[in-house]
């Protein structure tokens, strides 16, 4: 039998893990060792090899996506396609699970799932029926308290609540909850864990069936299972001695959601006899940025302890850039983007931007639709996709020309004015019998006392809010104007009583259209005598053309968290402040300040070829201008290994071009070969152009120039033949 390509492709420590013997195994080892490889290579292996059936094979994942790639590495390895093998996440295999036991489990047939907006609402329900103040009883705080006793296998019955008045509360309204969840047939996320555990605890002759049928159990990304997934798992496999767990406890980061890293100590209590792999070897990163990780995760004190090495070279130094500000960062990054795939052959799709939280997509997101730059946003919409931003650009798409139907129908009842459908549909007769817009067919409407006096008043409401705020704003500037139609519409207030919940982001989504519209007139030409029909224009082009499609070559935008498990020869790790990254929420908290600096680590060792860090000097960030320090975990890799880069389009003032490491040791200097940034100079080949910044040293040492003629570059110092002019 041909295992070559099974094996071969493996060094001996993971060889010897794939081709072990059935017994269980728990392969410990840091980012890129090939833990992954390890789990769908050992996969094949027990079908070719140990002639193990597929169906037999439970395979846990970390994402969907996941899950679709190891069935296809498995399919090409085996070369056939491999039925009936559950792959999947905890949550779809549990799903899949119930389905084929609803009867089991007492649940209708076509039971459905709430999503977390949907649970939200139904506690908003809850917490009015029962006339509890959502500001004594927020109901953020019920859900995460819902979610957390479930993620921890709590039902209300296991409560003791005895004497605490705040979990008698809780507790009443969790068992509330549970009981309208089960009116409606319906199973929260937790639910789909907890259920299919409760199942397989309490139905003896389901678990044996289970217990039989998979006679090997994988699973990826160990370290963040929750303490209900891993009940799950030790269920399912008994007294088989058949898990096969790999994981990091250096890459944990959803410990705010009930995962436990604490469950890899637990694994080694459970399963005494289990053997413990080690993969020291990264095959993903340069020296350089695996010395930089391993610093930087040395100042976590709790954790395993383990060491990383490669055979690959130091590569090329991390590159820092202390921005200006958060335009200025997104500036630098979509440049060095556009130099990186035209002059040194990347691919877009090769090229990730990380961030912290999701807000901060937009920005890089304006600067690569400026570069003309194709690009993808895992998770979450586009900036200009978002309904509260299309709402208010409706509003302000009116003030530019009342007969825009479609921002016509879109706002007209929203907020939610008492303009029915029924006064709508007649709208739409009228302006299609006179040939006239639905605003006109309006005010005829008005004016003939045509609709009953409700729906008449309504309307005349909404055509004098419209009217009203275009005079009032005729003399104002675009983000004053943005500002007052919000305020007028009264979009906040709509958004925050909404019951989805997001009433807060999207309030704050608000105030970054604001701030957008501001910057738009700022970059204005000063012949633009139309800026609100100009700034439409832009975001309508924004919404649509420049994001890529799925098959299109494009950048990756993601947050750090979806970025676990996946690599990419360049990455970009931006918004490295204090109070950004590390998040805010964790300063004061050891444990959670731990976790962040994981999810740090995580964001390097995603970086295969060069690993770029920045920050601002100062940043917008929910409407207020802050000056904010740069992160810590700047601080935490050893200078030696990065290198600044300097200087490019904004003027910076003294004071803030001042190392931003305060008493660190400053990184090494850069060469310029004399230039000064801002010099003219003259190349033989382009011509005349001005220098933007430079970095490197030696042989390394780059210097970018904006020529007149072909725009910026950059060039190899040692070979670019330069001369200063005047
Ligand atoms: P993470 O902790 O980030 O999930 P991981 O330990 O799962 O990382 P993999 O994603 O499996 O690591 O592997 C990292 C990279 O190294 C991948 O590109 C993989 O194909 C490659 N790789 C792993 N092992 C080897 C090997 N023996 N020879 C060559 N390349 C390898
Ligand atoms: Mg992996």
């Amino acid at each position: 039998m041909d295992v070559s390509n099974i094996l071969d492709p493996l060094n001996d420590a993971q060889r010897a893990a794939v081709s072990a013997a059935a017994g269980t195994r728990l392969v410990l080892a840091g980012a890129g060792s090939g833990k992954t490889r390890v789990l769908v290579h050992r996969i094949a292996w027990l079908i070719k090899v140990e002639q193990v059936p597929p169906w037999s094979l439970l395979a846990v994942t970390f994402t969907n996506k996941a899950a679709r790639e190891m069935r296809t590495r498995i399919e090409e390895m085996l070369d056939h396609p491999v039925g009936g093998m559950w792959v999947g996440t905890f949550h779809g295999l549990a799903h899949r699970f119930l389905r084929a036991h609803w009867q089991d489990a007492g649940l209708p047939q076509h039971f459905q799932i709430l999503d977390g907006d949907d649970q939200f609402r139904l506690i908003r329900r809850i917490l009015k029926a029962l006339e509890l103040d959502e500001s004594n009883w927020p109901p953020r705080q019920v859900q995460s308290f819902i979610n957390k006793q479930k993620d921890e296998g709590l039902r209300p019955d296991h409560l003791d609540t005895a004497g605490d008045f705040y979990l008698q509360k809780m507790t009443t309204l969790y068992r509330e909850y549970e009981q309208a969840r089960t009116r409606g047939g319906l199973l929260d996320f937790a639910d789909l864990l907890l259920c299919a555990h409760e199942l397989l605890r309490d139905r003896k002759d389901i678990l044996h069936h289970y217990q039989t049928r998979f006679s090997h159990i994988l699973v990826d990304e160990f370290q963040d299972t929750n303490a209900i997934q891993y009940a799950w798992l030790r269920l399912l496999s008994g007294s088989n001695d058949n898990l096969f767990a790999v994981g990091d406890d250096d890459q944990s980061i959803y410990g705010w959601r009930g995962a436990r890293v604490e469950n890899i100590q637990l694994f080694q209590r459970d399963y005494p006899q289990a053997q413990l792999v080690r993969l020291e070897q990264n095959y993903r990163s340069t020296g350089t940025i695996l010395k930089a990780a391993n610093a930087l995760i040395a100042h976590n004190p709790t954790r395993l302890g383990k060491n990383l090495w490669t055979e690959d070279g130091e590569g090329e130094p991390i590159r820092h850039y202390a921005a200006f500000n958060e335009v200025d960062e997104a500036r630098f990054v979509v440049e060095r983007i556009r130099g990186l795939t035209t002059e040194q052959g990347y691919r877009r799709s090769e090229c990730a931007i990380l961030y912290r939280t999701t807000a901060q997509s937009r920005l890089f997101e304006e600067a690569l639709i400026n570069r003309q730059i194709p690009y993808r946003v895992y998770g979450g919409l586009r900036f200009f996709e978002r309904a509260e931003i299309r709402d208010t650009l409706a509003y302000l798409r009116l003030l530019n020309n009342p007969d825009d139907d479609g921002a016509f129908e879109r706002v007209i009842n929203t907020p939610t004015r008492g303009i029915g459908e029924r006064t709508l549909e007649l709208l739409r007769e009228q302006a299609r019998g006179a040939q006239v817009s639905l605003w006109q067919a309006a005010l005829d409407t008005i004016a003939a006392v045509a609709l009953g006096p409700r729906a008449t008043t309504a309307l005349a409401r909404f055509v004098d809010l419209i009217r009203q705020q275009t005079a009032a704003t005729a003399e104002l500037d675009l983000a004053e104007t943005t500002t007052s139609v919000i305020k007028a519409a009264e979009l906040a207030d709509f958004y925050l009583k909404a019951k989805d919940g997001k009433g807060q982001d999207r309030v704050e989504n608000l105030d970054q259209l604001v701030e957008t519209a501001g910057r738009f007139r700022l970059e204005l030409e000063d012949t633009q005598t139309d800026p609100l029909g100009a700034f439409l224009a832009h975001a309508a082009l924004e919404a649509g053309e420049a994001q890529a499609d799925p098959f299109e070559d494009g950048v990756q935008l993601m947050t750090l968290h979806s970025a676990k498990g996946l690599e990419f020869p360049i990455v970009f790790l931006v918004g490295l402040e204090e109070g950004l990254f590390p998040h805010s929420m964790s300063a004061e908290d050891p444990a959670r300040l731990e976790e962040e600096r994981r999810l740090c680590y995580v964001g390097m060792t995603r970086a295969m070829h060069q690993l770029f860090v920045t920050h601002a000097e100062t940043r917008r960030l929910y409407g207020r201008e802050g000056y904010p320090m740069a992160s810590r975990f700047l601080r935490e890799v050893p200078p030696e290994l990065m290198e600044e880069v300097r200087g490019g389009g904004v003027s910076r003032p003294a004071a803030a071009a001042a190392n931003p490491f305060g008493s660190a040791p400053a990184a090494k200097a850069v060469e310029t070969g004399g230039f000064r940034l801002g010099q003219r100079v003259l190349h033989p080949k382009f011509g005349e152009g001005v220098v933007l910044s430079a970095e490197g040293q030696g042989a390394q040492a780059r210097i970018q120039i904006n020529f007149k003629e072909v725009g910026a570059k950059w060039l190899v110092l040692a070979y670019a033949r330069l001369e200063a002019v005047g």
